[in-house]
């Protein structure tokens, strides 16, 4: 089944010039980047995309991550999109990720980990909405 999901290359990645790197992974991987746009994310936005997570120790470090640097967001599409991702991304903790993943090759900790993916498509609705307009969607 062909569904899309929602990317960001993190801060710990632009910062590095792994922009590509990261994208060619992604292409090898069968996904195809359908929208993609480099922006500086704002307190708010950053505060508003992992509003789960705002009981978390982690939160005030990770809302400072992603504000820290350029994130690159994508719209990826392909079969089994969401799932796919996941496992191209591979463990939240590189230490733990298998090996060809993009957290293996280019992670740096468990917090900066070069790249977030949805983990359900009604999720990635709501994230994909967050940064694009149908419009800028490409299929
Ligand atoms: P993402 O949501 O970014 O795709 P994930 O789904 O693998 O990653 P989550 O549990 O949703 O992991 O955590 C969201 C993000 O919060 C992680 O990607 C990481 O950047 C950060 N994070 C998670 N756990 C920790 C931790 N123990 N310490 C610091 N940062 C953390
Ligand atoms: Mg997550």
């Amino acid at each position: 089944m062909t569904e899309r999901t929602f990317s960001i290359i993190k801060p710990d990645a632009t910062r590095r010039n792994l922009t590509g790197k990261v994208n060619a992974v992604i292409e090898d991987a069968g996904l195809r980047i359908v929208a993609q746009r480099r922006i500086k994310m704002t307190e708010a936005q950053a505060k508003k995309f992992y509003e789960v997570h705002a009981e978390r120790p982690f939160y005030g470090e990770l809302v400072e991550f992603m504000t820290s640097a350029p994130v690159v967001v994508q719209v990826l599409e392909g079969d089994n999109a969401v799932a796919r991702y996941r496992e191209v991304m591979g463990a939240t903790n590189p230490a733990q990720a298998a090996d060809g993943t993009i957290r293996k090759l280019y992670a740096e900790s468990v917090g900066e980990n070069s790249v977030h993916g949805s983990d359900s498509a009604e999720n990635a609705k709501i994230e994909i909405a967050q940064f694009f307009t149908d419009a800028d969607i490409v299929g």
